[in-house]
C-alpha cells in the first residue's frame, strides 16, 4: 500500500530545501505545491509576521469520509544549523547527509510519513475521520510557531505530534515545561590599572551568583542550566556588564516554577554581596503535559504501534514540543517516534525501513478510529 520510493523522495526533496528555523519561506512554498498536488485545502497563517520570520505555519484539512472527531497530527518545518544546502544520500537502507550539514530528519521524515500516509488513504479511499494537518514553523527555537498557531482553526480533540528520536513504536507521554532565565549583571566599569577601586567587577559579580547554584539534574524530574556568559571588554578595563542565559525543566510545573524563583533569588543575593546589581527577565517557554496511560491518544498510539508490528512502549523526555503547546490547549497529544537518529548533529540519520514504519504507525492510528467510531 506505501509507496516506498515516493516516501523516499518526498523525504529526499524535503531535505534538500532549506529551513533553518525563521527561513522556512522554501519548503512551506515547496509543501503548499505537494498539498495542492494531493488536491488538500491549506492556509498559511500569520506566525510568520509575528516572529519576523519568513513564513508562516502551514494548516491542511482532509475531509473525512466518517464521520467523528477530527485527528490532528503536527510535525515542524524548520531545522537546527547547520541546516542549508543538505545534501541527503541514500547510504543502502540508511539516509544521512553529506556530513557537513545534519540531514534534517528532524522533522522531514515525520512530514513525509504524514503525506505518504495522506497520499495512501486517497489512492486506496479507505475509510477515515476528517484529519487536521500542521505543520509548525520555529520550533526549534522555542515552539515559536505552535505558539502563535490560530486556535480557532484547529477542531480536533486529540493530537499526534511525529517529532521524537528513536524507533517508531515509541510513544512520548509526558515531557518538561521549561522557563528561560536571561540576567545582566551590572558592576562599574574603571581603568584596571589606575583607579580600579572605582570599579565594580561584574565579571566576578557573575561568577559568585553561578557558583552555587543548583544547576544539572535537580531530581528525576527537573534539571537546570546556565549555559551562555558573555560580558568584558578588554583586560584594562574592570568589566561593567556581564550577560548570562539559562534555563529551568520539570515534569512538575510548580518544581519548575520555585526552582525558577530559588535561582534568581540565589543570583541576586550574590550579585548584590558583591556591590553589583542584576536584571533578570524570566519567560515561560511551555507547560509540561503528563498523558495517563489511559488517555485514547496513548491507548490508540500503543495499539496502533502493536498492530503494525513495532514495539509499542510509552516513554518520557526531557526537551519539549509542539505537543506540549498542544497539550497546553486542551488538546491531549502524544509525540511519536519517527526513527531519526543523532538528531542536531551532521551524524544525523533515518532507516528507510522507519519513515516506513512511521507511515504504517500513522495509517493504522487512522484506521483504529473509524473502527471505535463504528
Ligand atoms: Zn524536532
Amino acid at each position: 500500500m506505501i509507496n516506498r520510493r515516493r516516501l523516499v523522495d518526498t523525504f529526499m526533496t524535503l531535505a534538500k530545501t532549506d529551513s533553518v528555523s525563521r527561513r522556512e519561506r522554501g519548503v512551506v512554498d515547496h509543501l503548499a505545491g505537494l498539498l495542492a498536488d494531493i488536491g488538500l485545502e491549506y492556509f498559511e497563517d500569520e506566525a510568520g509576521q509575528a516572529i519576523n520570520g519568513t513564513a508562516g505555519n502551514l494548516i491542511a484539512k482532509v475531509p473525512g469520509t466518517t464521520a467523528g472527531p477530527p485527528l490532528l497530527f503536527c510535525t515542524h518545518l524548520d531545522t537546527v544549523e547547520p541546516g542549508n544546502g543538505v545534501k541527503p544520500r541514500v547510504d543502502g537502507h540508511v539516509i544521512r547527509s553529506a556530513g557537513e550539514t545534519i540531514l534534517g530528519a528532524d522533522d522531514k521524515a515525520g512530514i513525509a510519513a504524514v503525506l505518504e500516509a495522506v497520499r495512501v488513504l486517497k489512492e486506496q479511499e479507505l475509510p477515515h475521520p476528517p484529519l487536521e494537518l500542521v505543520f509548525t514553523v520555529a520550533e526549534e527555537i522555542g515552539l515559536l510557531g505552535i505558539r502563535e498557531l490560530d486556535f480557532s482553526l484547529v477542531k480536533a480533540r486529540m493530537g499526534f505530534v511525529l517529532d521524537s528520536d528513536g524507533t517508531p513504536g515509541k510513544v512520548i507521554t509526558r515531557a518538561p515545561s521549561q522557563d528561560r532565565i536571561v540576567a545582566t549583571v551590572i558592576g562599574r566599569a574603571a581603568h584596571a590599572g589606575i583607579n580600579p577601586e572605582d570599579g565594580v567587577n561584574a565579571i566576578q559579580a557573575a561568577a559568585k551568583a553561578i557558583a552555587n547554584l543548583p544547576l544539572g539534574r535537580i531530581d528525576e524530574e527537573t534539571t537546570a542550566n546556565i549555559g551562555v556568559i558573555r560580558g568584558g571588554q578588554a583586560t584594562n578595563i574592570v568589566p561593567e556588564r556581564v550577560y548570562l542565559e539559562g534555563e529551568t525543566r520539570s515534569l512538575d510545573n510548580n518544581k519548575r516554577r520555585s526552582l525558577t524563583e530559588h535561582i534568581c533569588q540565589k543570583m541576586t543575593e550574590q550579585v548584590e554581596l558583591a556591590g553589583a546589581r542584576i536584571k533578570i527577565e524570566v519567560e515561560q517557554i511551555y507547560s509540561s503535559f503528563v498523558l495517563e496511560p489511559d488517555a485514547i491518544p496513548v491507548q490508540l498510539a500503543l495499539q496502533a504501534a502493536a498492530n503494525v508490528g513495532l514495539i509499542a512502549l510509552t516513554d518520557q523526555t526531557g526537551g519539549g514540543s509542539d505537543a506540549n503547546v498542544l497539550n497546553e490547549h486542551g488538546i491531549p497529544t502524544v509525540n511519536i517516534s519517527t526513527g531519526m537518529r543523532k538528531v542536531h548533529s551532521t551524524e544525523e540519520y533515518i532507516l528507510i525501513e522507519d519513515l516506513v514504519n512511521t507511515t504504517r504507525h500513522v495509517l493504522e492510528i487512522i484506521r483504529l478510529t473509524t473502527l471505535n467510531e463504528g
